[in-house]
């Protein structure tokens, strides 16, 4: 890594074989590996080793991967990759609107999750950055917010505000809006949403954004089903309506 302070993994995992290897491949990679088998031990570890992103297995025993994927996203906005065992899966998965910021399919390679853990860590470090959540950041950083409509978002706070009312968005939702409504008025390709919120060397398949876009318009819209801010531009992308 080109950071010299390592990234902790908080693995939560019940399979043995999967814990071994993560375990030898992520340290291998410099990466420090908190490893939790059930989903009362997950949410125990994570309050202790304060990961900076978590590895999260649907199948766990007594507590679900999704009510997890839930407890965890309440209190924090830590990047969080699901894994499932079929692919089919991930549409029931998506579908539940549970609040991970990505999602693989087992059986899957060590490489290529470490490219998306490390894509995800990337952008979340970046977002720190940008809006100063870190600790040693000066308290009087600029605010940057942006209103359109009946939303604000405000970077410095990480604070979305619509119609009147503080709703709170995991990391990916948040940085989506953002980039959508600094751009608002224009489109934006499929492509170009990806690579800006998840990376260049984003290996998932699309529907990511797909899914994340719903979870939004769910959020921000007065009827989902009639998007008026987050319009879909057929072929092409996404756009925020300024007229709204
Ligand atoms: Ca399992």
């Amino acid at each position: 890594m080109d950071n010299a302070e390592r990234s902790r993994v908080l693995v939560v995992e019940d399979e043995e074989a999967y814990v071994d290897a993560l375990t030898v491949g992520l340290t291998r990679e410099g990466f420090d590996v908190s490893v939790a088998r059930t989903g009362a031990e997950a949410l125990a570890v994570f309050d202790e080793c304060a990961p900076d992103i978590v590895l999260l297995d649907l199948m766990l025993p007594n507590v679900s991967g999704l009510d997890v994927c839930r407890e965890l996203r309440s209190r924090s906005s830590v990047p969080i990759i699901m894994v499932t065992a079929k692919s089919a899966e991930v549409d029931t998965v998506v579908g539940l609107e549970v609040g991970a910021d990505d999602y693989v399919t087992k059986p899957y390679r060590i490489r290529e999750l470490i490219a998306r853990i490390r894509a995800l860590l990337r952008r979340d470090e970046l977002i720190r950055a940008e809006t100063g959540r870190t600790a040693s950041a000066p308290e009087d950083v600029a605010e940057e917010a942006i209103v359109v409509g009946d939303i604000s978002l405000d970077t410095a706070k990480h604070e979305v505000v619509i119609r009147g009312e503080e709703v709170s968005l995991p990391l990916k939702e948040f940085e989506l809006l953002h980039y959508l409504m600094a751009n608002a008025g224009r489109v934006l390709t499929r492509d170009a949403l990806i690579e800006r919120i998840w990376g260049y060397d984003y290996v998932g398949d699309t529907k990511t954004l797909d899914v994340h876009i719903k979870r939004l318009r769910a959020k921000v819209e007065e009827e989902p089903s009639r998007p008026a801010s987050i319009v879909t531009i057929r072929g092409l992308g996404y756009k925020f309506d300024r007229q709204r």
